[in-house]
Formats: C-alpha cells, sequence, structure tokens
C-alpha cells in the first residue's frame, strides 16, 4: 500500500525522478525539451517560495479572478433528496466561468518573470485556450493556441473568444485533428522558440513541473473552501466529503488539495461514464492499462496494442483519454474514491440542480458530480455535509443541452 507523506503538499509527493507512487507521472520528454524543462523547473521552485511573487499572485487572484468564489447551502435540493446537507462551491463564478483561470493566470504571471513575451499554450474543446487567451490579454502576453482542425470547426464559439482576446489560433492538421495532435504541435513549437515564449498546459498533465504548476494553481479553490467551512462551522466538519468531476484532473486536484492528510474527509472523484456503450473517459474507475500520454504515464485508455483511444463524453472537458499521474496516485493510495456518471445521468443532474436551484447552473462536467450526490446523499445521515465543485458555468452547453432535452429556443 502506498503512503501519503503527511504534511507534504500533494504536488510534492514524487520521488527524485518526478514519480508519484513511483510509476505515475515522470517526465517522458525528448532531448531537445529537457534543457526548458529544467529551466522551468528551478525558475517555479523558486517563485512558488518567493514572497513578491505570492503577493502578486494573491493580488491578481483577487483583482483577476475574483476569488474567493462563494460557497453556499443549496437548500432546496437538500430538502428534495431528504439527506445529507448540500454545499456548493461556485467556482463558476471566477473570471471566464471555470477554474481553468487560476493555471492560466499562474502560467501568465510566470511568463512576466521569465521574462517572456510571448505565451503558448494547446486546447481541445477550447476552453484552455480561452482561459490562457484572456489571461495573456490581461498581462499583455502574445498569445498562440494550438487547435486541431476538427476541434476549430465544433467550436467556434470558443475560437471567437480566442480571436477577441487577441490570440491567434494555429489550426494543427496532424493525425486526429484534436487535443493530442494540438499538444504535441505546441511543445514543437516550445522547443524551437522557448527562449523568448513560456508554454502553458492546460490541466494537472504533461511532464511533471506541468502537472505541479497547475495543481499549484488550483489548490487556492480548496484553501478558500477551508477558511469558508471555518467560518460557517466553527471547523472543518467531521462528516464531509467533497465532489468534482475529473477530466484531467485540475480542478479536482485544487478542491481535495488542503483535505488530504484528514482521512475522516472522504474526497470523491467522478469521471465521464459517457454514452450507453460509448467510449468512455473513464481511465480510473475502469482500472485501464498504464501507458504514457504527453510525457506522463498514467491509467489511459489503450487498445491492446497500448494505442490511445479516442473517447466520447457529452462534457466537453471530461473528454480526455487519461488522467493526472495525482489521482493515479490518490487511488493507488485509497485516498479518494473514484466513479463515473453517464451523459445521461449528468444530463439528469443538470434538470434537477437547475430546477430547484437554478442560479448553480453548473456546465455539463460539474453536473456529473451533482449526479454522484443526487445518488448518495438521500442514503447519508442529516448530519452529513457533502460539498460539490461547480467548477463550470452552463452557458457554453446551451445548445447541447436543449438539444439533449427538446427545449425549443
Ligand atoms: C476543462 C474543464 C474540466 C476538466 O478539466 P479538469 O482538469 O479535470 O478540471 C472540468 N470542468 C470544466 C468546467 C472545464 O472547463
Amino acid at each position: 500500500m502506498i503512503e501519503i507523506k503527511k504534511g507534504i503538499p500533494l504536488i510534492d509527493q514524487h520521488d527524485e525522478n518526478g514519480f508519484y507512487a513511483g510509476k505515475f507521472g515522470g517526465s517522458y520528454v525528448p532531448e531537445t525539451l529537457k534543457k526548458p524543462i529544467e529551466d522551468l523547473t528551478i525558475a517555479f521552485e523558486k517563485l512558488r517560495y518567493d514572497e513578491s511573487f505570492l503577493k502578486e499572485r494573491d493580488y491578481y487572484f483577487k483583482n483577476f479572478i475574483g476569488t474567493p468564489t462563494p460557497f453556499i447551502k443549496l437548500e432546496n435540493l437538500t430538502k428534495h433528496l431528504g439527506g445529507a446537507n448540500i454545499w456548493c462551491k461556485l467556482v463558476s463564478k471566477a473570471t471566464g466561468g471555470a477554474h481553468k483561470v487560476y493555471n492560466a493566470t499562474v502560467h501568465s504571471l510566470l511568463a512576466k518573470r521569465l521574462g517572456k513575451k510571448y505565451i503558448v499554450g494547446d486546447t481541445g474543446a477550447g476552453y484552455a485556450g480561452k482561459m490562457l487567451s484572456m489571461a495573456a490579454a490581461k498581462f499583455n502576453l502574445k498569445c498562440k493556441i494550438f487547435m486541431g482542425t476538427k476541434d476549430i470547426s465544433r467550436q467556434a464559439i470558443n475560437c471567437f473568444s480566442m480571436k477577441s482576446f487577441g490570440a491567434e489560433i494555429v489550426p494543427v492538421d496532424s493525425g486526429s485533428k484534436t487535443l493530442v495532435d494540438a499538444v504535441s504541435e505546441c511543445i514543437r513549437y516550445w522547443v524551437a522558440n522557448c527562449d523568448t515564449t513560456h508554454m502553458a498546459i492546460g490541466s494537472t498533465v504533461g511532464p511533471n513541473i506541468f502537472i505541479k504548476i497547475c495543481a499549484w494553481s488550483t489548490a487556492q479553490i480548496s484553501k478558500e473552501l477551508k477558511s469558508q467551512l471555518i467560518s460557517y462551522f466553527g471547523s472543518v466538519p467531521k462528516k464531509l466529503k467533497l465532489l468534482n468531476c475529473v477530466g484531467g484532473g485540475s480542478s479536482a486536484a485544487g478542491f481535495f488539495n488542503e483535505f488530504i492528510d484528514d482521512e475522516n474527509i472522504e474526497l470523491i472523484g467522478i469521471e465521464a461514464g459517457g454514452p450507453e456503450n460509448g467510449k468512455h473517459a473513464a481511465p480510473l474507475t475502469n482500472n485501464c492499462k498504464i501507458g504514457v500520454l504527453h510525457g506522463a504515464a498514467q491509467y489511459v485508455l489503450q487498445n491492446s496494442e497500448g494505442q490511445i483511444e479516442e473517447t466520447e463524453s457529452i462534457a466537453a472537458g471530461l473528454d480526455y483519454p487519461g488522467v493526472s499521474p495525482l489521482h493515479c496516485f490518490l487511488k493507488e493510495a485509497g485516498r479518494a474514491r473514484y466513479t463515473s456518471a453517464s451523459d445521461e445521468e449528468a444530463l439528469e443532474a443538470f434538470k434537477l440542480v437547475s430546477r430547484l436551484e437554478g442560479f448553480v447552473s453548473p456546465s455539463l462536467e460539474p453536473s456529473h458530480a451533482f449526479a454522484e450526490a443526487i445518488k448518495i446523499a438521500p442514503k447519508l445521515s442529516k448530519d452529513t455535509i457533502l460539498v460539490v465543485n461547480s467548477c463550470g458555468e452552463s452557458s457554453k452547453d446551451h445548445n447541447i443541452i436543449a438539444e439533449k432535452l427538446g427545449y425549443k429556443l
């Protein structure tokens, strides 16, 4: 059994080679990437303890992202389900409508400190690209977003945002013309231009240093939650369960971070179960084999030859064949429990939460977490507190939800 080292942040639980539990993560990168990654690692490990950098980060978390985001009780949903108390952390109220803005902001601030004028990133569904270009505009960085041509044609609204924020979208026409290829192209570009250019990866995936920067950024969410819990309840409640959807795993890692050492608290990650008979984006739930994706070892959907498989989910943000090594580690250590919700269950959860608690308006990703809350709450005692991270706002999904639910707009 893997032990979690007490008092050590989640991101630092790796060994000297960057592996969590001895086998997840690492940095599987070509020789040409070793130097830029080493430079970035040294810079980040210094800046994360640098008082003036932390002051600057906290200033922009407050004055750009708008933290702390609200923590509220869902009274109608609690009453309707008749069991545990259901609370919600409304991370969707952050600037841009989702948690990806934390990572984008920190990477932009890092780029400034490193004296880089340019920033590049990859995007699949377009949210990481949208958030990075929004942060880049705020911090006067020139931004390029690498995006597969298939994604460009199906994510027109996010492309519109990126363009209006002044970013250049670089179309990637190789391979499957989606996220996987966009990441590879982006990395290739960074290798050739790393003297002037900083690179951001949009979730807790990629070579070890990118996982660390991302989870360090989203950890803000659980720091806020902890002080909000203490201010409401006087202390962190004993019977507490935290629920968060898991795609790459950045919002869940940030949501769990402060609570890893307190084993009374149950941590629940919800993956995308996809459509009936679909290609599920749930490598943790389905006990997938370990493989290497985007420079890190992790549980990943693959065929018998080890080729990465495509996934299918109603929630664009969860449609990813791999998952963060941080969550592979938490699963291996038995510290977090992982399960999945289907497309159908997520839609039903969206419907119920919207009807009873309209202002929450979760996007389809956190609707997966609400689906699990709805499943377990009725069976739990009334003094149990469930907190769901509503990490994204639904307006981006209105077309698809309206179509699925047969609403005439
Ligand atoms: C991108 C995204 C996700 C999935 O990414 P994680 O890294 O798992 O957090 C989940 N929810 C929303 C709203 C997203 O935009």
